[in-house]
């Protein structure tokens, strides 16, 4: 008899091991959106947002800014872009599926014209407070009110640009991670525009001239901090012989939609104004800034702008060729 007890202690015991070992296996995969939502509580243990993984599909963004236009002069629907994509990124943990999520906004959009706002559904939720947080840093200046160049009427909708002005051909696809080498291994932290040697680069948002010059990696590149200073672009590969517009300097303010260069195939050189072997092609980069210890080094938070080129693709700049350079013409102003 104790024999017996004894052999089933000792079988349901493998079996306890097994199921133990399989829930070990499986937790990394189950407990993932668990994981990426602790990063972000990590803004109530400190004062910051410390990661920001941008998932929303262009359609969806797309979308929520037409709501949010459409509605701007209500007085009764408050439709804010910003939220609506925050509101759906803590519904969905951040697993966004345009299909279902364009069902959610539309849900959202009838449940503000019976008079909900907003902000009844999460605003005492930390995820909703962080998804705004990241995303208002990410669209502060994509979105407002702005009058085009020799009008006087005010309009309002996408002020940001796209990168490559009207008329200028491009490709590109989601290539937002994707490993590269030069030196040591490193993750591709920006997106590529293939493109023409020569195609004029438009500045997304206009702000402040932080660094201009030859980089090792970005060859001739240009980097622009947002006036409000929660946002770094970062353009890169830019022409040889001659990548930017004459008299651009470090310091210097520059304005949505205005030529800052010229694009190329310059980089991954130690040698100054040096082509690399591949196509020529804009890098992009969008960097996220909170605190002043992500400026630069490893705790840098970079986005995916894929879906945020296609995004701006609606809003590209007219260009016009000007002695020895081209510029914007037409442009809209923010007010
Ligand atoms: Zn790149």
């Amino acid at each position: 008899m104790f024999y017996d007890s004894d052999k089933n202690i000792r079988k349901y015991g493998i079996y306890a091991i097994l199921v133990i070992m399989l829930l070990y296996l499986l937790y990394p995969i189950c407990a993932f959106p668990i994981h990426e939502q602790a990063r972000a509580a990590r803004l109530n243990n400190d004062n910051y947002i410390k990661w920001v993984d941008f998932r929303v599909p262009y359609e969806v963004i797309r979308k929520a800014y037409e709501y949010d236009a459409i509605h701007h002069k209500s007085k009764y629907i408050k439709f804010d872009f910003v939220k609506a994509l925050a509101y759906l990124a803590t519904k969905n943990g951040n697993r966004f599926n345009a299909t279902k999520d364009l069902n959610e906004l539309n849900k959202l959009l009838e449940m503000i014209k019976k008079g909900k706002n907003i902000d009844d559904f999460y605003g005492q939720n930390k995820y909703y407070q962080y998804y705004v947080e990241a995303y208002q840093a990410i669209f502060a200046e994509f979105i407002g009110e702005y009058v085009e160049e020799g009008s006087n009427e005010i309009k309002y909708g996408l002020k940001n640009y796209h990168p490559i002005p009207r008329g200028f051909w491009y490709s590109h696809y989601d290539d937002f991670g994707a490993s590269r080498s030069y030196g040591y291994k490193r993750r591709h932290l920006g997106h590529d525009l293939m493109g023409s040697i020569g195609t004029p680069i438009i500045a997304i948002e206009g702000g402040t001239i932080a660094e201009i010059g030859w980089n090792k990696y970005g060859g001739w590149r240009i980097g622009i901090r947002s006036f409000d200073k929660k946002r770094s672009y970062y353009y890169a590969h830019m022409r040889k012989d001659r990548p930017y517009v004459q008299g651009l300097k470090k310091g210097d303010k520059v304005y949505a939609g205005q030529v800052i260069g010229y694009l190329g195939v310059t980089g991954y050189s130690n040698k100054e104004n040096t082509n690399m072997g591949t196509k020529p092609h804009l890098h992009l980069g969008m960097q996220l800034i909170f605190n002043e210890e992500q400026v630069q080094g490893p705790k840098e938070i970079w986005i995916d702008m894929y879906q945020i080129c296609k995004f701006l693709s609606h809003n590209r700049a007219d260009v016009i060729k000007d002695k020895n350079d081209y510029r914007s013409v037409g442009l809209k102003k923010s007010l």
